[in-house]
């Protein structure tokens, strides 16, 4: 069985994943960015099924008309991000996995908000907008 784990910065809020994620990527977005204060934010996809929090209790709140995120309220952490959309599938913040090298990105989404001061040079397919969205 698999069992990946993964949290916030202050530890008040643990969750495990009963599958590997099935796409990892860094999203560019004015959303992404804004919700983590970072000029891009890398995520991974799993299904809602396989997520479930372990320690503590996300604080949820909607960032867009169809997207709730979730993070920390302790320490702050970006957690999740779900789209309603796609309610059988949620996105965990690779950088709070316990091994983040584990799934490492595999594509940029939305470059075409992507800030000048950021260059890409990892190579990774990029493209203009993404599956997600805000
Ligand atoms: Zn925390
Ligand atoms: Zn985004």
């Amino acid at each position: 069985m698999v069992e990946i784990t993964g949290g916030c910065l202050c530890g008040a809020v643990r969750y495990r994943l009963a599958e590997a994620p099935y796409n990892s990527g860094i999203c560019h977005c004015e959303t992404c960015r804004r919700a983590s204060s970072a000029p891009g934010l890398p995520y991974a996809g799993v299904a809602l099924a396989a997520y479930a929090v372990t320690k503590g209790r996300p604080v949820t709140y909607r960032s867009s008309a169809r997207v709730l995120r979730s993070f920390c309220g302790t320490c702050g952490s970006p957690l999740t991000y779900f789209l309603e959309d796609k309610p059988d599938k949620i996105d965990i913040m690779t950088c709070t996995l316990d091994d983040p090298e584990a799934y490492p990105p595999t594509e940029h989404a939305w470059v075409s908000e992507k800030l000048t001061w950021e260059v890409l040079s990892d190579g990774l397919p990029a493209y203009a907008t993404g599956e997600r969205e805000g």
